[in-house]
């Protein structure tokens, strides 16, 4: 339990993002019942069920893996325990600024995520339910491994991901298309391990190789117009990372770790909340700091303790 416990975050942030894409997996997985034979198949991969010679629209019915899926759909719409329905509120926003159908589903599903991420988690959407966030930790520790360091030839500021929101938004009500949908490299890696659509991963491998070689947490920390919808959604929530400056020792370790290192500007100076909607809620900067000077926190508690 020791050893685990500097890793207590990581860990369950990686629980929930493999345990998710496993949910939508199983859920999106279909059984074909053809000609007194049954064949697994996963959502949209008819590509080896057709290449066997057998024809889907003779099949005799299709039904889901199981009865009851606790997941089901994507992570642009969804439904949770087959009632509960989830919207991406990126999604939802283009859907309705290019025209689209929206339905009751859709409309209650965004407001279920509003309420959940606007009082509680905050941006915690990128660390424990993006499946983004493998990849960019994994360029972030290979950076650490081999010390690499930013390109100097592009200096990006991190609001450059509001003008990409707003860009992509502007695009979706002139275009008639849900723009970001179109290039987000989310979506293509969702695709590509839900129903196995291999050329997303290109999208994937570009994303991995900025964040490794061009920029330290480039994509996410810079660019990606979901992260920061959410840190929107979330800018009054609850759940805040607060700092004990009496405790702190200035190691400064919370801060070469943190995604959004930014944002601890009273690190070492003055106890008090981080009061910023970039914070991922990833719990890094509490796992890292030997000298319990960080926590999380809730109702600003802190703020009154400790002035
Ligand atoms: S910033 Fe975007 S890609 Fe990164 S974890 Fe958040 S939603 Fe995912
Ligand atoms: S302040 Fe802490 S919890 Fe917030 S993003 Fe940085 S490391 Fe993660």
């Amino acid at each position: 339990m020791k050893k685990i416990y500097p890793y207590r975050f990581l860990l369950l942030r990686r629980f929930f993002q493999i345990s998710i894409i496993i949910l939508f997996i199983l859920g999106n997985t279909s059984i074909i019942h053809f000609a007194n034979t049954s064949h697994i198949l996963l959502s949209g991969d008819i590509s080896s069920f057709a290449s066997d010679g057998k024809n889907l629209a003779v099949s005799n019915t299709k039904t889901h893996l199981f009865d009851q899926p606790l997941l089901l759909g994507n992570l642009s719409a969804s439904k949770a325990l087959g009632f509960i329905p989830l919207t991406d509120p990126l999604a939802f926003l283009q859907i309705l600024l290019s025209g689209g159908a929206l339905s009751l589903d859709l409309i209650l599903g965004v407001l279920i995520i509003a309420l959940i991420y606007g009082v509680f988690f905050g941006r915690g959407y990128c660390a424990f339910v993006c499946p983004m966030n493998l990849i960019t930790d994994l360029a972030n520790f290979l950076r650490r491994i081999f010390g690499v360091k930013n390109t100097r030839f592009l200096a990006l500021p991190r609001n450059t991901r509001y003008a990409i929101l707003v860009l992509s938004l502007m695009l979706s009500l002139l275009l008639g298309v849900l723009a970001w949908e179109v290039i987000s490299p989310i979506s293509m890696l969702y695709r590509s391990l839900i129903f196995g659509i291999g050329s997303g991963i290109f999208g994937v491998l570009i994303v991995f190789l900025f964040d490794l070689f061009v920029m330290k947490n480039g994509f996410c920390g810079h660019l990606c117009p979901l992260g920061a919808t959410y840190g929107l959604i979330g800018k009054k929530s609850l759940i805040k990372v607060k700092h004990q400056v009496d405790r702190c020792t200035k190691c400064m370790r919370c801060v070469k770790i943190c995604p959004e290192n930014q944002i601890l500007g009273i690190i070492g100076k003055t106890s008090g909340v981080i009061d910023d909607s970039a914070c991922i809620k990833c719990g890094r900067c509490i796992e890292v700091c030997n000298d319990s000077a960080l926590d999380f926190n809730i109702f600003k508690l802190l703020q009154k303790e400790n002035k």
